[in-house]
C-alpha cells in the first residue's frame, strides 16, 4: 500500500524542515522528486540523500511568488521525469508581529509566499496533472489557520494566509476532481524546525505549548512526511477537499 513508484512530486521549500522531510518520505515511497526552494543552497544535499535511498532527485531553485520560476520548475520536473503527479505546497514563512506594528509590506510578504504562491504552484501544476488525467495535491496549512479554536497572537498576516489555504484546498477540491485531481491540505501542529527554533528556545513558551499538547512532546518533520505520502498515494483517492490537523492534540485540549 501507498507505493509512490512511478510517480514524480514536487516539494516547495524543501531544502529544511518540513520540507525535507517530506521530499525524503516521498523518495522513500518511491516516487522522484523535484526538491525545490527559494535558494539551491541545501537542495542538492537533499537530493544526495534521496539518492542514497536509491530514487531520483532533481534540485531546482524556485522563489513561489514569482510565476515565471514556478512555471521553469513544472517544466523541469517534466523534462526530469517525464510527468507530474504530486505537489507539495509547503514553502512558507513565520513573521510574528504584533498587529499595531505590522506593516502593509509584511502583510503583503507573508501573504504573498504564504498563500499567492501556493496558488501559483497548484495552478501550473494542476495543468500537468490534467493531462494525465491524475494528481495528488497536499498545500500546508497550520493549526493557526482559524476557525479551530486556536487564534495566534502577533500572527494575523501568517492566520490570514493559511486560513486562505484552507479555503483554497476546499476550492480546488471541487474544481480539480473532474481531472482526477484530489486536493486536500495538512495543518501542522508545533514541529521542531528553524521556524520554531526561537520560539521554542524560550522556555516559558515551550513549557505553555507542552502542556496543550497531549502526546506531551513537540512535533517532528517525520510526523507530517507519513500523512503526504498517504494523501499521495491511489489509496486516498476518496480524500479530498480535507484538512487533516497532526498537531498531538493540541486542537482536542
Ligand atoms: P522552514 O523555515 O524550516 O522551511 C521553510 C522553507 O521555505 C525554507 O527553506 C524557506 O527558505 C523556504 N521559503 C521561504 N520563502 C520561500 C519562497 N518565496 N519560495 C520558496 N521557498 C521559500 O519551516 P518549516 O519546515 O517549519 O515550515 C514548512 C511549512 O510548514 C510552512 O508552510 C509553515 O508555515 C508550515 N507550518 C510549520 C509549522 C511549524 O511548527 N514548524 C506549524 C504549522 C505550519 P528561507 O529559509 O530562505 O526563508
Amino acid at each position: 500500500m501507498f507505493s509512490l513508484e512511478n510517480k514524480a512530486a514536487i516539494v516547495t521549500g524543501a531544502r529544511r524542515g518540513i520540507g525535507k522531510g517530506i521530499a525524503l518520505a516521498l523518495a522513500e515511497a518511491g516516487a522522484g522528486v523535484t526538491v525545490s526552494d527559494i535558494s539551491l543552497e541545501d537542495c542538492q544535499k537533499v537530493v544526495e540523500e534521496i539518492e542514497g535511498l536509491n530514487r531520483k532527485g532533481l534540485a531546482v531553485k524556485c522563489d513561489v511568488t514569482q510565476k515565471s520560476e514556478v512555471e521553469e520548475m513544472v517544466k523541469k520536473t517534466v523534462e526530469e521525469f517525464e510527468r507530474l503527479d504530486i505537489l507539495v505546497n509547503n514553502a512558507g514563512i513565520y513573521a510574528p508581529k504584533p498587529f499595531l506594528e505590522l506593516t502593509e509590506e509584511e502583510w503583503d510578504r507573508t501573504i504573498d509566499i504564504d498563500l499567492k504562491g501556493q496558488f501559483l504552484c497548484a495552478q501550473a501544476a494542476a495543468r500537468e496533472m490534467a493531462k494525465n488525467k491524475w494528481g495528488r495535491i497536499i498545500n500546508i496549512a497550520s493549526i493557526a489557520s482559524g476557525q479551530v479554536g486556536a487564534g495566534v497572537l502577533a500572527s494575523a498576516h501568517y492566520c490570514a494566509a493559511k486560513g486562505g489555504v484552507t479555503g483554497m484546498t476546499e476550492a480546488l477540491a471541487l474544481e480539480l476532481a473532474p481531472m482526477g485531481i484530489r486536493v486536500n491540505a495538512i495543518g501542522p501542529g508545533t514541529i521542531d524546525t528553524a521556524m520554531t527554533k526561537d520560539l521554542l528556545a524560550d522556555e516559558q513558551v515551550k513549557k505553555g505549548s507542552l502542556a496543550r499538547i497531549p502526546v506531551g512532546r513537540i512535533g517532528q518533520p517525520e510526523d507530517v512526511s507519513g500523512m503526504v505520502v498517504y494523501l499521495s498515494s491511489d489509496e486516498a483517492d476518496y480524500v479530498n477537499g480535507a484538512t487533516i490537523f497532526i498537531d498531538g492534540g493540541y486542537l482536542a485540549g
